[in-house]
């Protein structure tokens, strides 16, 4: 059941997308109310990133209605994006190698302000700020290709935070990480939650990092399969409809991702 929430929340009711003739999403509902951090869960071409590129405005539903924080992202994009911090999946849009960690931050703040943009004191203490909050200020004088990719990642979660987002939207920010980066990402993100109350979407294809604060899992395979806390969500009869070859061993429901789940 969708719930009714204006400016406090998103809501998606009965949401079609399709590429062509293709059917991406069908009859997508869900309702999120602030302050949230919510994981999209799904298999590969499940219709996780089309989902976040309706919710940002960058394709229009064949039909529904999608509000977010009261905004139609097609038609308010410009109050939406002051309001929505949209990270592509990794590697889509790479940042130029050849500026330092800092740069990038300032130019994330600076793209809020009307020309001219100068660098002043006000600048650099958001700069400050949003590297603290990422854990990146011993690097803020390194060149972007000069770090690993969950630096990288950081980096530019600072450069998106410099502009106070109400709301994370991340293409599979965990993809190409190794283990460890991704706890570090998924706590990263949980901290802007609680202490900056940041609202997070996440699809992802991996959860055990988040799994010990219980969020909120939207379960896709082009239509909303289940959704709730994570612990409703992950049982093995929702796991089978998104995941059609999950295989039991031993008395564990085991994934082709890294889910494991005990009956
Ligand atoms: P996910 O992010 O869960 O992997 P996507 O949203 O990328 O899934 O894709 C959902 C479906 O839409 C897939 O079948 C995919 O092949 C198709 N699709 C995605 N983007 C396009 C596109 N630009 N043109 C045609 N089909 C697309």
């Amino acid at each position: 059941m969708v719930e009714q929430l204006g400016r406090s929340g998103i809501e998606v009711v009965d949401v079609y997308a399709s590429y062509d003739n293709h059917l991406a999403l069908e009859s997508v509902s869900f309702s999120l109310n602030s302050p949230f951090y919510s994981l999209l869960l799904g298999p590969n071409g499940a219709g996780k990133t089309t989902l976040i590129k309706v919710l940002v405005g960058l394709l229009k539903p064949l039909k529904g209605r999608v509000s977010v924080y009261g905004f139609n992202p097609l038609t308010e994009k410009n109050s939406l994006s002051k309001l929505v911090g949209y990270l592509p999946q990794p590697g889509t849009s790479r940042p130029s190698s050849f500026i330092k960690i800092r740069d990038l931050v300032a130019m994330g703040y600076l793209s809020t302000k009307r020309p001219p943009r100068f660098v002043s004191d006000e600048v650099e203490k958001v700069v400050s700020d949003s590297l603290r909050a990422v854990g990146l200020e011993d690097l803020a004088d390194r060149y972007l290709n000069s770090l690993s990719s969950g630096e990288l990642h950081r980096a530019i979660i600072a450069s998106t935070i410099a502009r106070s987002p109400r709301l994370l939207l991340l293409d599979e920010p965990l993809a190409s990480l190794d283990f460890n980066s991704k706890c570090e990402l998924a706590e990263l993100l949980l901290k802007l939650h609680r202490d900056r109350g940041v609202d997070i979407i996440m699809s992802t294809h991996e959860i055990t990092h988040c799994a010990y604060f219980n969020p909120v899992v939207i379960l896709i395979n082009r239509k909303v399969l289940a959704y709730g806390s994570m612990r409703e969500v992950l049982t093995v009869d929702n796991l089978r409809k998104a995941y059609p070859s999950i295989t039991e061993v031993s008395g564990l429901t085991i994934l082709a991702e890294d889910h494991a789940v005990k009956r």
